[in-house]
């Protein structure tokens, strides 16, 4: 390497499909940086952005004012996902120091490629979400259909496949920057559209499932963590969904009332607790022990079947009355009298069980949706 170019500024940008990152100052391989907010939103968590002329340097990337990013707590023990492919993720060594310039991670690593990508989580961009529509709407048995739009004009696309009574509704990523949930979804569609596989050739029988990849494409474009085009958290919405604020949940929700609930998964990922866990539906008004019974029966399935699930940590449940109904979980719970609960994966790693190169990654998450399809199947029987 020459002289010159030592001293050559890296350039940071994220003007791309879901990137979010804002330079404040670079000097040679060292760069400041700060995460942009949800549009008309406080949120802000999610960073995604590609640095170039890097080769064989020790890049030195601060990102600061994370003291005030929505989950604080997220940063500690946490490693930034890298790829110099966009293909495989692996993690990078990360320090966090809260009382540092407003809260900063400081993220170091030597690539061996000119340009390198950084991230929250692995992305799960736009265009895949479209090769995957593409493909499974391709696939025998599987029905596609637009449930609605949203505020940017993006389609909200179903697949439905089985031809059983049982209905289950799988929906990923009302959060954006949750990407492992689509991740979750890629394989459990994966699983459900194989001619070959055993469980899914039962499930298949028994089940009509509908499975909605991304509730929230707009928020996933934009680069948010939490909202959608508005700044609307669209997990506090289902009590009562609007076309003005929360379109993309009135549309689930309307298809939802046509065919009724009987099991649902709604997919996301947990910003600090390093593992794999369920929130349930305690507390609503309409609780009943058989409800409750059915709940805890797929938990333990699941938990038996893969070393990636756990039930002792976890959000604490409501008490009796206490549910937030304008959470998806608790209001399909209450709507339907479902079976429903909120899959959270971890942005760390379960930390049980760990993976020193990728931590939670995006192939995990689609082993964990194989293990989820097997255990509802297991449920059902
Ligand atoms: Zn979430």
């Amino acid at each position: 390497m020459t002289p010159e170019s030592k001293r050559t500024a890296i350039t940071v940008d994220a003007g791309f499909d879901s990137g979010n990152i804002e330079v404040l100052g670079v000097d040679g391989a060292t760069a400041r940086l700060a995460i942009r907010r949800d549009t008309s939103s406080e949120f802000f968590q999610w960073f995604h952005f590609r640095v170039s002329g890097c080769a064989g340097r020790a890049l030195e990337l601060r990102i600061t004012g994370l003291a005030s990013a929505a989950y604080p707590d997220g940063w500690v023990g946490y490693r930034a996902c890298v790829s110099e492919d966009r293909d495989i993720w692996t993690r990078a060594e990360t320090r966090y120091e809260a009382a540092v310039d407003g809260g900063t991670m400081t993220i170091r690593y030597t690539p061996e490629a000119a340009t390198c990508w950084f991230a929250y989580f692995a992305p799960y961009s736009m265009e895949r979400h479209h090769d995957l529509v593409a493909e499974m709407a391709a696939s025998d048995g599987v029905t596609h259909r637009v449930l609605g739009t949203s505020l940017d004009g993006q389609p909200i696309d179903c697949l439905s496949v089985g031809e059983g009574e049982t209905q289950v509704w799988l929906i990923a990523r009302q959060h954006p920057g949750e990407s492992m949930a689509e991740w979750w979804v890629e394989g459990a569609l994966d699983m459900l559209t194989d001619p070959a596989d055993p469980h899914a050739r039962a499930l298949r029988k028994r089940c009509r499932f509908h499975v909605v990849p991304n509730c929230n494409p707009d928020g996933s474009r934009r680069g948010h963590l939490r909202t959608n085009a508005v700044g609307v958290n669209l997990n506090r919405e289902w009590h009562e969904p609007s076309a003005e604020r929360s379109p993309e949940v009135l549309a689930i929700r309307n298809a939802m009332d046509e065919t009724g609930v009987h099991f649902a998964m709604d997919v996301h990922g947990d910003e600090a607790i390093p593992a794999v866990f369920f929130a349930g539906f305690e507390g609503i008004p309409g609780w009943t022990e058989p409800q409750g019974e059915g709940y805890r029966r797929y938990r333990a399935i699941l938990e038996r079947r893969t070393p990636d699930f756990q039930t002792r940590r976890g959000y604490p449940a409501a008490r009796p009355g206490k549910a937030n109904l304008s959470m998806a979980t608790n209001q399909i719970a209450q709507r339907f009298g479902a079976v429903s609960m909120t899959l959270e994966m971890p942005f760390k790693d379960n930390d049980d069980l760990p993976d020193p190169v990728q931590g939670w990654s995006p192939e995990r998450s689609k082993l964990l949706a194989r293990e989820c399809l097997a255990s509802l199947l297991e449920w059902l029987s």
